[in-house]
């Protein structure tokens, strides 16, 4: 366990003993559902919940101001209130809110992340490089304003990127040490982080209920109904397709090449944009307004104008998003599938 300053709990409060923390400030969990002094803190950490489901993190009210929490009574409510996130997510037991809240604790976390790598000084071993160093074993080390990694460190965690920036040959390379800017090394291990946080949600079994938790569980469990997925019929789709559409269901990340599979495979088939939009609602990042536009785009109603083709069944194997059958024989795009066979 890395040991944490003050502003550095509440910073990275994923990375702390949340018993063990609980127990230094002399609190139980049954204390905060029974003691009116502390009853705010749940309050709190229902609205942080929310505001990361919502997307929209900046409605959660931080007590950390300029990468510092703003006094020393703020620090415990800033980790209270991630741990007991924690908690009442545990207790409501929805993959989906706790996918969404693990990842934007985990673009809140990059954001300090990156402010601290900024800060900090050649050849020392402060904190966020220890944290990448022992959350995502990356090896890295400041470099003027560059950090470096091993390249094979680089290709691990750089593989889910399918952007041209993140190609090796676009990188700077020397000696075998790939450089980044302090922001392109957070956005490296946003998802990892995110993975990490989540982890620490739904692992373990279920906790029983805390008095004076329900009624935040229940409302959890109420809000988390606008996550459900319209039900789409998956009947005559091939696999690959039935496959991304279960993914999204479960409130995983599908990949980018997935979605873009998806989206182009269902409008080919004859659905609109907003018969789309909603199966995408589940996604940890979702965001309906970039979801639509890019849907626009690919649709060719808006953009150049270009209706985007579904991949080939050829491009999809080497994206690893074919899950080929038997009846997928001889088909050379998922949108074939079940014509041949019949
Ligand atoms: S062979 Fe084609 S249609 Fe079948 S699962 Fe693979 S990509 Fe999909």
């Amino acid at each position: 366990m890395l040991a944490l300053g003050q502003d550095e709990i509440a910073k990275y409060p994923f990375l702390a003993d949340a018993g063990q923390y609980l127990k230094e400030q002399g609190f139980t969990l049954e204390q905060f559902g029974t003691d009116p002094d502390l009853a705010p803190l749940i309050e709190k950490a229902y609205n942080r919940i929310h505001a990361a489901c919502e997307g929209d993190p900046q409605s959660y009210k931080s007590d950390i101001i300029e990468n510092q929490v703003s006094n020393t009574a703020a620090l415990p409510r800033e980790v209270f209130s991630f741990l007991l996130s924690i908690v009442l997510l545990k207790l409501t037991g929805i993959p989906t809110l706790a996918k969404r809240f693990a990842l934007s604790e985990a673009m809140r976390a990059e954001s300090y992340l990156e402010k601290d790598l900024k800060n900090i000084s050649n050849g020392s071993n402060e904190l966020p490089i220890r944290i990448i160093e022992d959350l995502f074993s990356i090896t890295i080390k400041k470099h003027d304003d560059f950090f470096v990694m091993p390249i094979s460190d680089y290709i691990k965690h750089s593989v889910y990127f399918h952007e041209r920036e993140w190609k090796l040959i676009n990188r700077h390379v020397e000696n075998g040490q790939v450089f980044l800017t302090p922001h392109q090394t957070v956005r490296l291990v946003r998802k990892e982080l995110g993975t990490y946080i989540t982890s620490k949600i739904l692992t373990g079994k279920k906790p029983s209920m805390i008095p004076g938790f329900e009624k935040f569980v229940n409302n959890l469990l109420s809000y988390s109904k606008k996550f459900s997925v319209s039900v789409v019929s998956t009947g005559e789709y091939p696999p690959c397709i039935k496959h991304a559409i279960e993914v999204l269901e479960k409130g995983e990340n599908l990949p980018h090449s997935g979605r873009f599979m998806l989206a182009t495979f269902l409008l080919s088939k004859g659905q609109s944009v907003d018969q789309i939009a909603p199966l995408f609602k589940n996604a940890p990042d979702y965001n309906e307004r970039v979801t639509i536009y890019q849907l626009n785009h690919l649709a060719g109603t808006s953009g150049s104008g270009t209706q985007y083709s579904c991949p080939s069944c050829e491009k999809l194997r080497t994206q690893s998003l074919c899950f080929a059958i038997p009846e997928c024989d001889n088909i050379i795009t998922p949108l074939q599938f079940g014509k041949r066979t019949k």
